[in-house]
């Protein structure tokens, strides 16, 4: 649990927040501010600032495989719906990470271009 954190604060249950998957490990949520139909994140209860925090940590590898499963099962539903979707972990200021937790966004209901912005 880190202080001054978002998603730990979702994580606590202080912002009130509906889990669209929930396990041990790993919270899935509506992004409050969403660039496609269909916008997830998907993030470890437990607090990572970044991927390569997440990925250096004793338990990183099974952490991370975590998430792209549930992001995998959670897009193998869009799929149907939607297509397709993407799978985007923005890392550090250039690539417009804001929140310092570690998340996964899983995109999808719209066309995405290639290459991104
Ligand atoms: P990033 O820019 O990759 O760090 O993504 C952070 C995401 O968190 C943004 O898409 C925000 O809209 C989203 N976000 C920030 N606060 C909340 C919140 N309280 N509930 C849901 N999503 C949030
Ligand atoms: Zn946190």
């Amino acid at each position: 649990m880190a202080e001054d954190c978002v998603f730990c604060d979702i994580v606590a249950g202080k912002i009130p927040t509906e889990y669209l998957y929930e396990d041990d490990t790993v919270l899935a949520f509506a992004d409050l501010r969403p660039i496609a139909p269909h916008h997830v994140l998907i993030i470890p209860k437990a607090h990572r600032d970044t991927l390569v925090h997440a990925a250096t940590e004793k338990d990183g590898e099974l952490l991370l495989g975590r998430l792209l499963k549930v992001a995998a099962q959670l897009g193998g539903a869009r799929l149907e719906t939607d297509g397709g979707y993407r799978i985007v972990v923005n890392n550090g200021p250039a690539a417009g990470q804001t929140v310092y937790h570690l998340h996964v966004h899983l995109l999808s209901g719209r066309h995405f271009g290639w290459p991104p912005g």
